[in-house]
């Protein structure tokens, strides 16, 4: 049985410092994007309370996840402030079969390795705190780190940021619901490249040509 697949299935990546609302910018597509499907990573970190396995992440050892590289069963895997990061690609294949699109929230060692396999079937978006300030603020406010991991994710921001000319687009996300839609914005212009649906050819054909 063959499978007909009218438009190419997106990988729409998502990076930022951590802070900067890429979580709730996710969060909020996933709510209007039907077609939209989250990867899951997996990772050596702890849970943070409130996080669920298989849900923000599959928690795994470091041994599994060495396990997991070794057979190949990522994507792309990165280690991110000591801890080990990487996307399971089974899942993801799936999705794209099935004519979903696939959203990563994953940083820029993951987005420059998925770009080099995915190439134009991925699309990369930055998001950008509107100040230095407001970053920090905002890793306060999340409570989630320890004051030691909050200074050490702004630390590492920089180093972060410094990586925004390699995505497609930026957002600074400013006010988070005309950030929301812009992203949401970026995400449906993608899906109508021309480039992105073979099913045009013989749609148009049709067109064309009457009946
Ligand atoms: P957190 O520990 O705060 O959830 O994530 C830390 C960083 O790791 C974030 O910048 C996030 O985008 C990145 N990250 C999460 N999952 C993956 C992944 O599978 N691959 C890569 N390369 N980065 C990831």
């Amino acid at each position: 049985m063959t499978v007909e697949i009218k438009r190419r299935g997106l990988m729409f990546v998502l990076s930022s410092p951590s802070g900067a609302g890429k979580s709730t910018l996710s969060r909020g597509l996933l709510k209007s994007e039907p077609n939209l499907t989250m990867s899951v990573s997996a990772t050596t970190r702890s849970p943070r309370p409130g996080e669920t396995h298989g849900r923000e992440y599959y928690f795994v050892g470091l041994g599994e996840f060495q396990r997991m590289v070794q057979d190949k069963e990522f994507l792309e895997h990165a280690e991110v402030f000591g801890n080990h990061y990487g996307t399971p690609k089974e899942p993801v294949m799936e999705a794209l079969a099935s004519g979903q699109d696939v959203l990563f929230d994953i940083d820029w060692q993951g987005a420059q390795q998925l770009r080099a396999l995915a190439g134009d079937d991925m699309v990369s978006v930055f998001i950008l705190p509107p100040s230095r300030a407001e970053l920090e603020r905002r890793l306060r406010g999340r409570a989630e780190d320890t004051p030691e991991v909050i200074a050490q994710r702004m630390a590492k921001a920089s180093n972060e940021i410094s990586r925004w000319s390699e995505y497609d687009y930026v957002v600074v996300n400013d006010d988070v619901a005309v950030a929301q839609t812009q992203v949401t914005a970026i995400l449906a212009a993608e899906r109508l490249k021309r480039t992105r649906q073979p099913g045009l050819l013989s749609f148009v054909d049709g067109l064309v040509k009457g009946g």
